[in-house]
This record gives C-alpha cells, structure tokens and sequence, in this order.
C-alpha cells in the first residue's frame, strides 16, 4: 500500500472541535500524554496502582526479557472480581446500580453493586463446590443475561479461566471450543430470547457432549427460556436449585498478575478462530483505564450502554471489566434491535437515561437504511458521547451517527482494536480531539503505533502501510492457547527480529526490534492521525495500483441512495484484479430506479469520488450482506461468488442462507 494507494478518505475535510461544556469537565486532560511520552513504562506502573486495588504490589512492571511473551506487574497479585465488585461495596457504593438488564420479552432486573457481589460470591461458593479451582477451564454459553455476567466474574474470582462462547454459535462451534480450551464445566441457559422467539441452547449442549468423550464434567443451566430441555442426571444441575443452597460470603484470594483470566476466540473474519488467552493485572488496568479516558466516565451521573454480546472482546473488555472495575452503571439488553420494533434500543435510551452510547458501524448502518424517521419518535437527549467499534466507521455513517443519534452535538470516539489488543489501542478523547469523521486517530496514551512499508521502515506521513504495534502493551494477549508457533508466526513474525527467528532471514526489520502485526492497512496522515483501510488481506491491486476495500466501500456509502457496501477484487485476466462491489440500497430508494440504473450511477459515483482507476467493474445490488456473528462482512465469501469458486467456510456466518440467496441472483 505505500506506493500508488490513493488517499481519498483523506479528502474527508469535516472537523469537530469538542463541545466547550464536555471539554470543560472531561476526566482526561492532555497530561496523561505527556506523562506517558516522558516514560511510557512508568505510566502504566502509576495507572495500575492508581486505578486497581493490589493485594500485593507489584515492583516489576514490565518483562519483555522472553519475546514475544510479555510479563506486566508480574509480582503483584490481585483478585479481578474483588476488583470490579467488593471494593466498591466497601468504599460505600453499594447502592449503585451496576446494570439496569432488559430482556428481549421485557423482562427487566436492576442489580445495585452489593446485590452483584454478593450473586457472585454465591456463584463462586458454588462453582468451587463443583471442583473449579485455579486454572480450570470453564465454558460459558449464555444469553445475554445477568447470570452472563455473574458466572463470569465467579470464575475470575476462583482464579479460573472463562471461554465465553456466543450463544448463537451451533453445537459443533461449541464443541470445538470445549476441546480446544479442555473445559471442565459448561455454563448455559435452557433457551433465550432472540426475535420474538425462545431459541433453545441446553440442546445444543447435549449435542456437543452427546459422544460422551469430552472433558466436561458438569452442566450448569440457568433457566431462562422456560423451554423443555433434555436432562442427564449426575451431570446436569439447575442454577437456581444450587445457588440458593450456597452462602453469600466468599473471599477473594489473590492471584498473580500473569494468572489467565480468559481464552476468547477472534471472530473469524479471515479463517479459522484463534483462542487468545488473556491475563489479569494488565488486561485489568488497560480496560479500565481506556474505559475511564475513552468514554469520559463519570461514575456518579453516567448511563453507559455498550450494545456488544459478552460472546465477544467488546463484552468482555466493555461491559463486565473495564466498566465495572471503574464502578459504572450500565444497561445490558438480551435481545436484537429490532425486536419488538424497530426502534427498541432508542426506547432503551430513552428509558434509562443513556448517557454514553458503545456500538458497531454494522449496527448504524441497518439503523441508515431503515431512516431516521424511526430514531426520531424517542428522546435521545440524555447522549453525550458515542462510540464505535468493529470496523471503519465510513465518513457518511459518522456524520449520520452524530447528527441523528447524538442530536447533532456528541462527541463521537471511533475505537480501533482488536481481541488480540484486549482493549482500546488507537481513538480520540473526546475532551481533548479535534474529531475527524472516519478516522481513529491516535494511539491512547502509552501505546507506541506504527504505519510501516513492506520493507519495515516507517512511512512517510500521508501515505499508507502496514499497522503495527511497536511496543508491548499490558493487556496484549499472552498467546494463542495451545499454540506458540501459531502465535509467533501470525503476529510477531513479519516484523520481529526474535531470538529464534533471526536467523531465517524473513523477517523484514533491524535487529533487536520486536514488533506486533495487526494484520489491517492503514493510513497516516500530516497530521499524524491513523485511518484504517480495513485486512491486508483485503486489499486489491488493480493495474498496479493498490486499493483498499475501505476506501471505495466508504465512497459508495456516501451515495444517498446506498446503506451498506462491500467491495471485493476478483481475478481478472486484463487488470490483475477488478474491483466487484455489493451493494444494499436504502429501503425508501430502492423503488426509484433499476438494479441496472443504480449500478450505472453509483459506478459512475466512485469514478467522481476516488478516480477512474477504482470504478468497479461491477456493482450488485443485494438485499444483505454476508457478516460475522459480530456484524463483520465476510469479504472472502463475497470473493468467492465474484470468481465463481464453491464458497468457502461458513461456519461463523451469522446468517447461512444469505450467500445462497447471493449466488443464486449472481448465476
Ligand atoms: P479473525 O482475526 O478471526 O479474522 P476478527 O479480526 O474479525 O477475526 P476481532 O478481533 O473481533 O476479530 O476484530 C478485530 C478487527 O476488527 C481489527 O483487526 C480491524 O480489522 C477491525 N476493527 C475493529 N475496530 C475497528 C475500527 N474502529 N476501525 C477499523 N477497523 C476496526
Ligand atoms: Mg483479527
């Protein structure tokens, strides 16, 4: 990408100053970057102890002595939940609410802080009564509901490591995570609620389990859909029949900063699911404090709803650590956006006062294509801030985002990081940046970025490249689970001069530098701020020129007739690759012209916005996309159908039917 890459999102000219009111009471101030400038390893030292409660403090900070295996506070302990839960009973906030949760049905349940401690010490008396102890591997397979939550800080607080597996996952998924992980115990749900309807997950247990090989000793079912359910005695045992047996007093043993808190599998946008392992201290202190400085939190006054499953980083880092170890009152919703109507998460908002708002640019883009007419009907006026993560937020969505969701005032905070960064790595703060829409912008504060050429030598500003992270960070991941030559090889490998790796030659960078590869493209502008251009692997060459699926995608979104792109390069015999977009209309447009005449128009529109060399060589026009469970698009699937090959592996698609029905319209 570092020659011949064209720089249209930089054309992107819109800025937004911070409002003078949120500037005026925002938490961070632009201090912590000069701290950390002067001495990055320090800064983090001073934010652990400032922002965690240590059983034992840590002397050491970081040892980064064994590349790429980092140790941050490695001889400090702590205890995670005691973290998130117990001190902020005994600092007096108890009767703060910890989370407001809303069924999908309309169930609700509020829980002030006490009330989650003391649900999660039963929880942990009982997981301990069941064999858990330090280390064991426990999978959990829930609903978005407060026992989610509560199992999953029982096990943080046993010392245990949690897989969380996303309840839409299928029984094989299920399976393959168990083995993966060895699990001893799976917790789930006998169904929960999902577009009106019950969906059944004790079945998809049994199927997991049903050959009788596996490492699981015991089932844990919460009841929650009220459907029937299949039972094996001995193994199967009710929630609620046990925990009202178990006492609400447990203490919280410490554990070592390096002691694994979880094992989560990446969404697998890009091929099979990695399980990446996550520690204590670090992941700890960096989801708070990216939580405390991100979203601006006042802990006293703030509404926080951040939309993501806990099957997912964003769960795991945004709604139960980073926000509970800060003491943030939180909305948690089981169901989908549109269930009962299309508007039920701004009534959600409106219902509960919503002040700081976390979602996912596939998310505002259904909300585009539906209009705006829908958000209108509800007060949003409690938002004062927004969020973004998942993907690049396209300059129209942004502005879209702002102006109908955050009433044409919120500071918007586009988050670039990834499962394997634990937390936050590059965005704004919104009391301090001037916004730039489509942009993350700027490493948080103790975090070194860098835009590399192929050649490992850093770009020269604006230009594009390759991103990578340059210095380790305390809630890296620790490594693939089972798999140390995995781990080497997709991260550290490319621009890494690692003890054992020197030697091959490979590699291309100086000796001694030790350098994480994100696997996403990148520009970086004179300003210094970072736009992400979406997976390397995704990136086109067309004629010798390099094009990111970002750019045109962006370019096609901000046609007022389109709602969501996806633009993939198929093999093409006279210009290496062409660039093939998909393309959904608005529903209000999609009677206003043909498939053909749209095609015509919007291939015509990207010749205007980019340059002749980026006009697709054909543009569909569908009625979904195919995405993740967590909302990315699957761009090598749409390849697939563009080159005409037998489409690839589905399994982690949220919806299997939609690349029938696109290479059915495609034959
Ligand atoms: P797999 O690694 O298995 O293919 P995945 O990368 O989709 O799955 P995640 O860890 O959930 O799994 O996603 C991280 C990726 O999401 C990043 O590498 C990046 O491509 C994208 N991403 C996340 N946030 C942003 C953002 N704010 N802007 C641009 N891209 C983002
Ligand atoms: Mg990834």
């Amino acid at each position: 990408m570092s020659r011949n890459s064209i720089d249209s999102l930089l054309l992107e000219t819109r800025r937004f100053a911070p409002p003078p009111e949120f500037a005026a009471n925002a938490i961070a101030d632009a201090d912590l970057y000069e701290r950390a400038a002067q001495d990055r390893v320090q800064f983090w030292a001073d934010t652990a102890r400032e922002l965690l409660h240590w059983h034992d403090p840590f002397t050491q900070t970081l040892d980064w002595s064994n590349p790429p295996f980092a140790k941050w506070f490695a001889d400090g302990t702590l205890n995670v939940a005691y973290n998130c839960l117990d001190r902020h009973v005994l600092a007096g906030h108890g009767d703060r609410v910890a989370f407001h949760w809303e069924g999908e049905n309309g169930d609700t349940r509020t829980l002030t802080y006490a009330e989650l401690t003391a649900e999660v010490k039963k929880a942990a008396n009982l997981l301990a009564a069941l064999g858990i102890h330090q280390g064991d591997r426990v999978a959990i397979y829930l609903p978005m509901i407060p026992e989610a939550v509560i199992s999953m800080l029982a096990v943080a607080r046993l010392g245990a490591v949690h897989s969380v597996v996303f309840g839409g996952f299928s029984s094989e998924s299920l399976r393959s995570r168990i083995d993966d992980a060895q699990a001893k115990l799976v917790i789930t749900a006998d169904g929960g609620w999902r577009k009106g309807k019950v969906f059944p997950l004790k079945d998809a247990v049994d199927g997991a389990l049903a050959n009788g090989t596996s490492t699981i000793e015991h089932v844990l079912v919460v009841k929650r859909g009220n459907n029937d359910v299949e039972w094996t005695e001995g193994r199967d045992l009710w929630w609620h029949d046990e925990i009202v047996t178990m006492d609400a007093e447990h203490t919280a043993h410490a554990f070592e900063a390096e002691n694994p808190l979880f094992i989560l599998y990446t969404s697998g946008t890009t091929g099979k699911p990695k399980g990446i392992l996550h520690t204590s201290g670090g992941y700890l202190t960096q989801v708070a404090f990216t939580h405390k400085n991100v979203f601006d939190l006042h802990p006293e006054t703030d509404i926080f709803w951040c939309t993501a499953d806990v099957g997912w980083v964003t769960g795991h880092s945004y709604v139960v650590y980073g926000p509970l170890a800060n003491g943030a009152t939180q909305v948690i919703y089981e169901g989908t956006p549109d269930t009962p109507h299309a508007g039920r998460w701004w009534e959600l908002i409106e219902k509960y006062g919503v002040t700081i708002f976390y979602t996912a640019p596939t998310a505002i883009r259904s909300f585009m294509k539906i209009g705006r007419q829908v958000p209108n009907q509800f007060d949003l006026s409690s938002l004062r801030l927004l969020g973004s993560v998942g993907e690049p937020i396209n300059p129209e969505a942004w502005i879209w985002y702002r102006d109908v969701i955050g009433g044409g005032h919120t500071p918007i905070v586009d988050t670039w990081w990834q499962t394997e960064t634990g937390a936050i790595m590059i965005s704004a703060l919104p009391g301090l940046t001037t916004l730039k829409p489509g942009s993350a912008q700027v490493p948080i504060p103790g975090i070194k970025i860098d835009i590399l050429g192929d050649d490992g030598t850093r770009v020269d500003p604006p230009r594009g490249g390759l991103l990578v992270v340059s210095e380790p960070w305390p809630s890296m991941l620790r490594g693939i689970w089972g798999d140390p030559d995995r781990f080497r090889e997709t991260y550290w490998s490319k621009f890494s001069d690692l003890p054992e790796s020197s030697s091959s030659g490979a590699s291309a960078t100086a000796p001694g530098q030790i350098r994480y590869f994100a696997g996403d493209g990148a520009h970086v502008d004179t300003d210094g701020d970072i736009w992400l251009l979406g997976r390397v692997d995704d990136v086109m060459n067309v004629s010798g020129h390099r094009l990111s699926t970002t750019e045109i995608e962006s370019a096609l979104v901000s046609h007022p007739i389109v709602a969501e792109a996806a633009v993939v390069g198929a093999a093409d015999e006279a210009s290496g690759q062409a660039v093939v977009a998909f393309v959904i209309i608005k529903s209000n447009q999609q009677h206003a012209q043909t498939a053909d005449e749209a095609s015509a128009l919007l291939r015509d529109h990207v010749v205007g916005q980019i340059g002749a060399i980026a006009r697709p060589k054909r543009v569909f026009i569908v009625a979904e996309l195919p995405k993740t469970r967590s909302g990315k698009i699957m761009r090598r699937l749409l390849q697939d159908v563009a080159e005409g090959r037998e489409i690839g592996d589905t399994t982690t698609l949220a919806d299997s039917t939609v690349m029938q029905i696109i290479s059915d319209k495609l034959r």
